[in-house]
């Protein structure tokens, strides 16, 4: 980190800023311009609030010059993390394929998708039981009644389950879930993210609407932060000015994520294009810019579904896609 001071800071206030520094286990270089001073902090600077330093009178600019994020990070993490979840690894060359429906409606209904999606070649079975949802008339999810039947689900194809956690009390009742996701509109829940970040489960920690890069790896800090480093990232779109696509589908997530972290990578190409027709060509272009994997809304009676219909795959397009996305996942692991 850089401290560029204004010129002639009064000395008894830039004594103290580099004795608190010092306190913080900064070490700190000092050097002078012909008009200007420059401190460069050397050490572990994710512990020091950059606005802090800034609201100072003596300070004129202060930039970082590392990334605030530390357990996220490659430069920390060279190796690509690997997660197991169940029998399957997310990671490490395999490529993950979580299907299901946007909710959990009923038994007949979950048990029907989880057995079409796991012939079709799905590795992980997906079903929202605590929905988030924009209008409060909407369908809410089955709460508790929900996860029980995700349960019975993975009783009985052996996929380990993908659901969706909203408010760190109900924990409890995730406590067997294998993988808990983090949607959208919560990545900065951050209270949230500190109390799934205490639990040792893998966590589906999906890109807010509006956030930055650097925010979403701020967001797997937090995770991380408190002891929990299973966190896998998901791009699910951004919103942006084009209103035809329900989202826009961000593939340069891909490789960005990749390069800054270590952490897994999946695409959601069904909340990014919010069409049907709209799935596999994003799917593809997810898996050819090398995610580690997808997550895919599958329905077999779309027209009646309770949530997100309109982006619902039919079980026999969801299988056909399943073979394309392999084929180009084998292709891409060969180049
Ligand atoms: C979902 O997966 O059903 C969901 C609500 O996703 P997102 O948080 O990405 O909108
Ligand atoms: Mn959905």
């Amino acid at each position: 980190m850089i401290v560029i001071l204004r010129q002639d800071p009064d000395k008894a206030q830039l004594d103290s800023l580099i004795t608190w520094l010092k306190g913080k286990g900064m070490d700190v270089h000092e050097s002078r311009g012909t008009s200007q001073l420059v401190l460069g902090l050397v050490g572990d600077t994710t512990q020091i609030d950059i606005d802090l330093i800034s609201a100072l009178d003596i300070v004129e600019d202060v930039k970082r010059v590392q990334e605030p994020y530390k357990k996220a990070n490659r430069k920390f993490h060279p190796e690509d993390t690997v997660i197991p979840v169940g029998d399957t690894q997310v990671g490490g060359g395999n490529l993950t394929i979580i299907a299901g429906p946007c909710s959990v409606e009923s038994r007949e209904q979950l048990l029907t998708i989880a057995r079409l999606v796991k012939e079709a070649g799905a590795t992980m079975l997906r079903g929202g039981a605590f929905k988030p949802r924009t209008s409060p008339y909407s369908f809410q999810g089955l709460g508790p009644e929900g996860l029980d039947i995700l349960r019975e689900a993975r009783e009985e194809t052996g996929l380990p389950i993908v659901t969706e956690i909203m408010d760190a009390a109900d924990l409890p009742y995730f406590e067997d879930i294998d993988v808990l996701q983090v949607g959208a509109r919560n990545m900065q829940n951050f209270d949230l993210l500190k109390a799934i970040g205490q639990t040792g489960q893998p966590v589906l920690l999906k890109r807010g609407m509006s956030a930055t890069y650097q925010e979403l790896l701020m967001s797997a800090e937090y995770i991380m932060s408190e002891g929990n480093e299973k966190v896998i990232l998901c791009e699910r779109g951004i919103r942006t000015f084009e209103s035809y696509t329900r989202n826009t589908f961000d593939v340069s997530a891909v490789p960005v994520l990749r390069k800054l972290s270590h952490l897994p990578i999946v695409v959601d190409p069904s909340h990014a294009g919010g069409k049907r027709e709209l799935v596999a060509p994003l799917a593809l272009a997810g898996v050819a810019a090398g995610a580690d994997g997808l997550e895919i809304e599958v329905h077999h009676d779309p027209a009646r579904a309770l949530s997100d219909g309109p982006q619902a795959l039919l079980p026999d397009a969801f299988a056909k896609l399943v073979k394309q996305m392999n084929a180009m996942h084998d292709l891409v692991e060969e180049l």
